[in-house]
């Protein structure tokens, strides 16, 4: 099960499979995607230039 939806993370554009129930995931389980949400906070000054 799941879909196959891209990441909507700048400049990522991958693929990836959505395994979550809701099928809600943005983002590909890159830990620059992945964590964008949870953690942009955490990262924000190491991260700002990328
Ligand atoms: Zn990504």
């Amino acid at each position: 099960m799941g879909r196959v939806r891209r990441c909507e993370g700048p400049g990522c554009g991958w693929f990836f499979l959505d395994r979550s129930r809701s099928g809600t995931r943005r983002w590909c389980s890159s830990q620059d995607c992945d964590n964008r949400d949870r953690a942009r906070r955490h990262y924000s000054r190491a991260r700002q230039r990328g």
